[in-house]
């Protein structure tokens, strides 16, 4: 049996906290993994801006609430989860992410946990572990599972060379210079043609 691991913020759906900041016009919310690559730095960074704007997290799982997948990511996914078992990795966090994973048809989900307190104010994020998404494709090989995975940004090239293949989708331009090795899909039709091809090989 072959596992599919997907990313999910730009792959499935928006980056959830780009569509954030465009709601509550906080451009500091903005940056991403494809900008800071430190993710501890980015978190620390996105929390501190929250609690300076008194935002809490009802006030972001009602903008999460609206935000839909992306066009087309419910139909993609349905296909490949009739030929793989598709796990999705994602540096988002449960919170965040189950309004969106209802309407995906609830596929699995390996992410990380917030911690709010009484007022709803978050006050730490956790991670279940440094590195999460190349370690769980690290076990799943140790469990005998071929892997292909895929993703859009810096965060995911270690899963992807994890991976017995691995699949960029979307990216920007300087993932794509420093990841020569990765074949590069623009959508789901290519990237549903690079997962049969990977598929055969490995
Ligand atoms: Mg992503």
């Amino acid at each position: 049996m072959q596992l599919v691991c997907l990313d999910l913020e730009g792959v499935l759906v928006p980056e959830i906290w780009i569509e954030f900041s465009q709601r509550t016009g906080i451009p500091e919310l903005r940056r991403t993994t494809r900008d800071e690559p430190d993710y501890d730095k980015l978190m620390k960074f996105r929390l501190d801006i929250l609690k300076q704007h008194k935002l809490g997290l009802p006030d972001i799982q009602k903008v999460i609430a609206e935000m839909g997948p992306m066009a087309g990511a419910k139909d993609f996914l349905d296909d490949l989860r009739q030929r793989f078992q598709v796990i999705i990795l994602s540096d988002t966090f449960y919170e965040f992410a189950m309004p969106l994973m209802q309407q995906l048809g609830m596929p699995t989900l390996f992410c990380h946990k917030l911690e709010a307190d009484a007022s709803g104010t978050l006050v730490n994020y956790h991670l279940r572990m440094a590195n999460q998404k190349m370690e769980a494709v690290k076990r799943f090989r140790e469990l005998n599972f071929k892997t292909i995975a895929a993703g859009d940004s810096y965060n995911d090239t270690a899963m992807l060379g994890e991976a017995h293949a691995g699949i960029l989708f979307h990216p920007p331009e300087n993932v794509i210079r420093e990841f020569p090795q990765f074949p590069v899909t623009m959508n789901y039709a290519e990237l549903d043609a690079e997962i049969r091809k990977a598929s055969a090989r490995i």
